[in-house]
């Protein structure tokens, strides 16, 4: 199956895509790297008129890591932190998390924003950032608010997020100095994977 047409915005910014998203409506989609809305629209699960493309968006893009919370722009992909150099027992989880996540190919374009607000129940960085007490930053028309992950997801594919709003980036408390993380997760049913890291 085809997805049906629909226009391709490329955003020059976050203003422009909010304008862009709140123009068309109910029937804009945000597209992060497209790896779990690429398969939504081939089998018309969703049907946008218009995906605003935030992939090149440089506000989005970026990583701070300040030393008591590092904040994770939204289309930071998945490849771009397995491959960060580490400092902390944070970074070191979160490295071993991205590059648990499916193939390089995927891990390429795949976006910790998009999936933290697809909110998969099966996925990697919605537990993670959990567990991890993030906090998910987001930006609307009506301004910019944010919100624990416990009270951003509200149930499987289902968030807090209003209609026109964009998760900009996710802030992620330092670990103490004796602090120390493991991370497991198990391959869905009928795959051979299962995955485990210690950090
Ligand atoms: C073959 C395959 C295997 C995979 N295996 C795994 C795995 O093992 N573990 C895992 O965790 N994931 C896995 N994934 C999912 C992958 O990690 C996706 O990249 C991720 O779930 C979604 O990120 P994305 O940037 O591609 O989002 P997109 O597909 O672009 O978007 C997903 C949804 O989020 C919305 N969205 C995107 N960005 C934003 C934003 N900034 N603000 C608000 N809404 C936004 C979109 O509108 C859409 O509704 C797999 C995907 C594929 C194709």
């Amino acid at each position: 199956m085809k997805p049906v047409d629909f226009a391709h915005h490329r955003a020059t910014g976050l203003d422009d895509a909010l304008e862009h998203l709140n123009a068309a409506g109910e029937g804009a989609k945000l597209l992060g790297g497209g790896q779990s809305l690429g398969p939504m629209l081939n089998l018309r699960l969703v049907r946008p008129h218009v995906l605003v493309d935030v992939s090149s968006v440089a506000a989005l893009r970026t990583v701070e890591p300040a030393r008591e919370r590092m904040t994770v722009g939204a289309t930071v992909t998945h490849a771009e932190i397995e491959d960060r150099p580490v400092s902390d027992v944070i970074e070191r989880a979160m490295r071993e998390v991205a590059a648990g996540i499916a193939c390089r190919a995927v891990r390429n374009r795949g976006t910790i924003g998009g999936s933290v607000a697809h909110a998969d129940p099966s996925a990697d960085w919605p537990s993670f950032l959990l567990c991890a007490g993030a906090r998910v930053h987001i930006r609307g028309a009506a301004g910019t608010r944010a919100l624990p992950v416990t009270d951003f997801i509200r149930a499987a594919y289902t968030t807090d997020l209003a209609p026109g709003e964009i998760v900009t980036h996710v802030e992620i408390p330092r670990a103490g100095g004796r602090a120390s993380a493991s991370a497991s997760s198990a391959a869905r049913p009928g795959s051979s994977q299962r995955r485990w890291a210690r950090c």
